[in-house]
């Protein structure tokens, strides 16, 4: 093996989820756990991890559209992810679909994880490519701690089983790659289809498998009960890393010139007049642009769009607002909320209140409760309240990692 080896992934997510939500229902791999569904946090973990080449999900036929809305803007390592292979109709049939998929291009080592797995940390994901330097297959487990019991038809004990030895079985399992494809592919044309992991294709193939001690955390989302503690448990350990909080505000005004409509909000309204400026002149979402920046502390919206550049004449400004939401996301941070205030005699904002408020959600990917958007005049004061121009003033208020402060010290 190479010093530094060429590791895939395949993310098996081709299970119905019946257990979890019902035959018909969504199935569990797409549920929302913190804010996102459990696929896109389990494909996360290995996307955001640099010691991972390339990372295949396997789904369901039937639930590819299902998929491709889910991991819509995935991750800025997204580049990683291949596309999707269709999976079998038994996991085993899923997890060798996946190890055909990477043999044009193939990978040193395949780590194989259950989607429904999506609190694997980093240090087990090491731990397992680590073992497979001194072994061919390794998986991992944690040691059996609680006495085992075995119970007959009415519920009553017959045996106390000795734990001495026993470990539950986690993923990710991992393998040198030629060697478990050609497991896999004995395993498929003797017709033995009944393994139900694949450290088990690998011991049956004669492979050593080490265990690797992974903690009892690394837990299988698997009922209807388990899918609400998940969901519970991400949110808190997602704020909880993204401890950092920061508030910023940004404030822009243009003036009022000959023309018929202005654009606020990203919103088209009819007015006696329009607002001059280089792009479209969308005052909110400019001090909308300037607060986002504010809170990553990196510059403001004319250094990032300088008015000298022709490329921003007549521009959508919600360009301006991806741009900085995009340098938050690259920071690993996420906006908690934003707040616009506009400040003009006319025209009226009530009437299109909620179409600008549901455009600014949708331009940076919050719930509508997370975008505040109020109006009010100027009492006919200053320039304001001659109707001379238009001014705003927004907030912002995101959430970044702890460790962010590292990352700008010099
Ligand atoms: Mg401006």
């Amino acid at each position: 093996m190479p010093p530094v080896p060429k590791v895939a992934v395949i993310v098996v997510a081709a299970g119905n989820g019946s257990r979890a939500s019902g035959a018909t229902a969504l199935p569990k791999q797409y549920h929302s756990i913190g804010g996102r569904p459990m696929l896109v946090a389990t494909l996360d973990i290995f996307l955001s991890d640099p010691a991972i080449t390339h990372v295949v999900p396997v789904v369901r036929r039937d639930h590819i559209d299902t998929y491709r809305a889910a991991t819509v803007g995935l991750h800025p390592n997204a580049a990683r992810l291949r596309e999707a292979v269709i999976g079998g109709a038994t996991r085993q049939a899923s997890v060798l679909a996946g190890l055909r998929a990477l043999t044009n291009d193939p990978p040193d080592l395949v780590l194989i994880h259950d989607a429904a797995r999506p609190f694997l940390r980093r240090e087990t994901v090491a731990a397992t490519i680590a073992a497979l330097a001194v072994s061919p297959a390794a998986l991992v487990a944690s040691p059996i701690v609680d006495t085992l019991k075995r119970g007959d038809q009415a519920g009553t004990v017959t045996e106390t089983v000795s734990r001495d030895g026993l470990w539950a079985a986690q993923t990710p399992q991992g393998f040198e790659f030629a060697a478990i494809l050609a497991a896999h592919e004995r395993a498929a044309a003797e017709g033995r289809t009944n393994f139900t992991d694949d450290a088990a294709v690998a011991e049956w193939a004669g492979m050593a498998v080490k265990l690797v001690a992974g903690p009892p955390d690394n837990v299988k989302v698997t009922t209807v009960a388990d899918l609400a503690t998940a969901d519970r448990r991400m949110w808190m350990e997602t704020f909880a890393a993204l401890a950092d909080v920061r508030v910023a505000t940004g404030y822009d005004v243009h003036a009022f010139t000959a023309g018929d409509h202005v654009t606020l909000c990203g919103v088209k309204i009819p007015h006696s007049h329009a607002l001059s400026g280089h792009s479209d002149a969308d005052v909110p979402l400019h001090a909308l642009t300037d607060a986002l920046l504010g809170t990553i502390g990196d510059g403001d919206i004319g250094q990032h769009f300088p008015p000298s550049d022709d490329r921003w004449r007549g521009q959508d400004s919600a360009l301006f607002v991806e741009d900085a939401a995009r340098r938050i996301a690259a920071r690993g941070g996420r906006i908690a909320h934003v707040d616009i205030s506009i400040i003009a005699e006319a025209p009226k904002i009530g009437p299109h209140r909620d179409a600008m408020r549901a455009r600014v959600a949708a331009i940076l990917g919050l719930s509508l409760d997370r975008v505040g958007l109020k109006a009010t005049t100027n009492e006919k004061l200053g320039f304001v309240g001659r109707r001379e121009g238009l001014a705003a003033i927004a907030t912002a208020t995101v959430r970044l990692p702890l460790a962010s402060d590292q990352d700008v010290t010099p």
